[in-house]
């Protein structure tokens, strides 16, 4: 049973790596109905309730079901999504969309975001339907297209548009899981949360001249130079929030690391002065509300004192920001210069939890331990987005999950994301659709 799901899953991803459902943002990529194809040759003919959602021509995605016995009895949901990110094969070993088997790991696009899981997924959820597994809830396997960009075709469509078909007590979806050794055993995280998204373009004013004579102009670039300092140097207060107090106390890095990475006064220069790049970046964006000034359009010829700069911000907030906060913080870290600045906002989406006192949680950490006998489940707050935030939004508990073997190191794990040489080996594939199975059987019996 075991290396039939290893055997399946790998074949599976493979097949989802070569179809190649690319979403580069524009509504016209992602063609993620091959995948949603794939994954339907998997699951018909097994009893499954199975669902095609088409928002838009070739952005299709896929709702499968085993229908619970008992009406009302908690729901949970495995959401996998079937889109990649592009790549850039020049910079890669093997073809990034060959989904090549080589030496016990499967290479290309998508092999760990996260066509992995949600082939592991589909697989699990086959064997389950095969086998007869009627729950007490209702059991959904999702495929879902268009996570890459902002899911406006994928679930931020379904939670609008076919909520009554989605809405589950929990749900599951990238990522997490990763094995990291501590003296007191294995610690699993658990992604509980995300931080929120606020896209904005602030518009600095000046007054237009003749760039000959530049003493005592009102240069909007000049300016804009100056918002640019102010914004990337401004002090934001850390704030040490209880899932980074858990993280960081369930990885037991000795007092060293773990008293100033816990101490809301000494995290800020702790960070940057970490030599260990990776982390401090981590640590200090998971305890901070962050602003990266990105893009600048400015002046229209040579000679022209320009009198209008856009620049694009990007901020991520942590739980309890809104809108007034981010504003807020904007207009002090501009001072002086705010009445020269109009904002305009992009996108404003607030941060999203999930709590950890709940049935899934204890479940997901019994069956982990099927696989890690001495693992503990750490909370984790994501500094990137996933499709959880639209279900928390209607009231789903919703965890970043999934299991890995320990032959990658996390780091090797993190830089794969949206990276080059992106690859997962056969054992983690195994262990998650395990873990699939294990956990419908042990949430919903
Ligand atoms: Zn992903």
């Amino acid at each position: 049973m075991a290396g039939d799901l290893t055997g399946e899953t790998t074949e599976l991803l493979q097949q989802m790596i070569r179809n190649a459902c690319v979403n580069d943002g524009s509504p016209e990529s992602g063609h993620e109905q091959r995948n949603a194809d794939a994954l339907r040759a998997v699951l018909e003919g097994t009893g499954l309730d199975l669902e095609l959602h088409e928002p838009l021509p070739g952005r299709t995605t896929l709702v499968a079901r085993i229908e619970g016995r008992r009406p009302g009895a908690p729901s949970l949901a495995l959401l996998g999504h079937t889109d990649v990110v592009p790549a850039n094969a020049e910079d890669w070993s093997h073809d990034p969309f060959g989904g090549e088997l080589i030496d016990g790991e499967v290479w290309g696009r998508g092999a760990v975001d996260m066509l992995n899981l949600t082939a592991s997924m589909a697989v699990a959820v086959r064997h389950l339907a095969v086998d007869g597994f009627r729950p007490e809830g209702d059991l959904l396997f999702i495929g879902v297209a268009d996570e890459e960009a902002l899911g406006s075709h994928g679930a931020q469509w379904l939670t609008d548009h076919a909520v009554d078909e989605v809405r589950v007590d929990y749900l599951i979806t990238e990522a997490g899981g990763f094995p990291t050794h501590t003296a007191k055993g294995i610690r699993l995280p658990v992604i509980t949360g995300e931080k929120g998204v606020f896209w904005c373009i602030l518009t600095v004013r000046g007054t237009p001249g003749h760039a000959s004579q530049p003493l005592r102009t009102d240069n909007a670039l000049v300016k804009a130079a100056e918002v640019v300092r102010r914004l990337a140097e401004h002090d934001m207060p850390a704030d040490i929030h209880d899932s980074w107090r858990r993280f960081i106390e369930g990885l037991d890095l000795g007092p060293e690391m773990t008293e100033p990475l816990l101490d809301p006064e000494r995290i800020g220069r702790f960070c940057e002065e970490l030599p260990a790049l990776g982390l401090a970046r981590q640590a200090h964006a998971c305890t901070h509300t962050t602003m990266a000034p990105t893009v600048m359009h400015a002046g229209t010829k040579v000679n022209v004192i320009p009198d209008r700069v856009q620049l694009q911000v990007d901020i991520r907030t942590l739980p309890g920001w809104g809108r007034r906060e981010v504003e807020a913080m904007l207009s002090d870290a501009l001072g002086d210069l705010a009445g020269d600045v109009e904002v305009h906002w992009q996108f404003a989406d607030p941060a999203s939890t999930s709590p950890t006192t709940t049935p899934l949680w204890d479940a997901l950490e019994r069956v982990a331990r099927h696989a890690y006998p001495d693992a503990r489940c750490v909370p984790f707050l994501t500094v990137g987005a996933t499709d959880a935030r639209f279900f928390r939004r209607i009231g789903t508990v919703a965890y970043g999950f999934g299991l890995f073997s320990e032959r990658l190191t996390f780091d090797q794990y993190a830089s794969m994301f949206h990276g080059i040489d992106e690859r997962v080996d056969v054992a983690s594939l195994g262990l998650s659709a395990r873990l699939w199975d294990d956990l419908a059987r042990e949430a919903l019996g």
